[in-house]
């Protein structure tokens, strides 16, 4: 089949399975199959798909119509200015995180440390925008590490990666001007996770206990050992969560706490100065 009508045909698919963007999802597979980006795709839409091709998009339009998320099937996804690698052993990278970086960038630093990197999406971002800070990633799966490596390459950019449990990868005595982190945060019970393509992402990098807190009170309880003398902790967290956060942030002696809200107006990253 032509490319236009396949095009259209995937189209339709996609939106009576109930696909939000089927237009652009349709466009994207397409590219993806065939490997003509963006106006190519218009210009040769008279070719006809070969075997191989309709095979490939047959089984990924079959795959998305389960829900299986749209930058696992292309294998990237924009984050920032960057072009990310994202496999089944990464969270997708959420423009919720973007407020996250957003606010670290609005302080000068010369060195930052990313807990939970997964594909390095924040720590990436900030060595892009601050190329002469010193920058450490923390993460805890190898095989997101790896993929983590990938990407700063892939971006050329350097991050020194650490693999391991939250702050144990540091040395003692190894300060740092902002600390930043996307944890895990959901409740384990959440019925969100059965749900929009979730239950295909990491549950280790999605789930934190009863509350979604675990992790996030391991960070900020221990982040003031890791921070210079008015350096910034920064972490993304459930849209219902900023009470019980700012409190975690002040049970640890932080000031200047305040939340930010996400574009979608959620309560979703806190943030506080160790002083
Ligand atoms: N923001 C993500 C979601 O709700 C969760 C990310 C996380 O747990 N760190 O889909």
């Amino acid at each position: 089949m032509k490319i236009k009508d396949t095009l259209a045909q995937v189209k339709a698919k996609l939106l009576s399975g109930g696909i939000e963007n089927p237009a652009l999802e349709a466009k994207l597979i397409l590219e993806k199959v065939t490997g003509l980006k963006g106006s190519k795709l218009i210009v040769y839409d008279d070719k006809d798909l070969i075997p191989t091709q309709e095979q490939d998009l047959n089984s990924i339009v079959l795959k998305r119509l389960q829900n299986y998320p749209l930058a696992y099937l292309l294998g990237h996804r924009e984050f920032w200015s960057l072009d990310l690698k994202v496999t089944e052993d990464t969270l997708i990278p959420r423009p919720d995180t973007e407020t996250l970086v957003e606010e670290a960038l609005a302080e000068e630093f010369k060195s930052a440390l990313d807990l939970g990197t997964g594909t390095g999406a924040i720590i990436l971002s900030l060595k892009k925008e601050r190329p002469y800070a010193h920058c450490v990633a923390v993460e805890l799966n190898p095989r997101t590490l790896e993929i983590a490596k990938e990407n700063a390459l892939l971006n050329k950019l350097h991050v020194d990666f650490r693999l391991g449990f939250w702050f144990e990868p540091l040395e003692k005595g190894e300060i740092f001007d902002l600390i930043v982190s996307n944890p895990p945060y959901i409740e384990e019970n959440d019925p969100h996770l059965r749900q929009n393509g979730l239950n295909f992402e990491p549950q280790g990098a999605l789930v934190s206990g009863p509350q979604g807190l675990d992790d996030l009170k391991i960070i900020i309880a221990n982040a003031p050992k890791f921070l210079k003398k008015g350096g910034r902790l920064l972490v993304e967290h459930g849209f219902n969560q900023g009470a019980a956060v700012r409190e975690l942030f002040f049970k640890a002696s932080f000031s200047e706490v305040k939340t930010i809200c996400d574009l979608g107006g959620n309560e979703r990253v806190t943030c506080g100065r160790y002083l």
